[in-house]
């Protein structure tokens, strides 16, 4: 079986330097729902305590292209 997302609802750190650190990440496109893993490794070093919502304004849509992506904020459940 493969992992599911399990996304906090309702939670945003805010800032993304107050993610804690074992906390897993993904981003939505709110325009065609695509998801894909996000990792804080591949942020410019200018954005890593840059506002959650400055950064999603950064994000465009591998897939439609759109500047619509969310970041949502979880962890990785292993089903067995
Ligand atoms: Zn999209």
């Amino acid at each position: 079986m493969p992992a599911r997302f399990q996304e906090i609802k309702d939670w945003t750190p805010g800032y993304m330097n107050v993610a804690p650190a074992h906390l897993d990440m993904m981003v939505k496109c709110t325009a065609c729902g695509l998801e894909r893993e996000f990792s804080k490794e591949h942020l410019p070093r200018s954005l890593r305590q840059a506002l959650v919502k400055d950064i999603e304004k950064r994000l465009s849509c591998s897939s439609c292209g759109a500047k619509a992506g969310k970041l949502k904020f979880g962890y990785w459940l292993r089903e067995e």
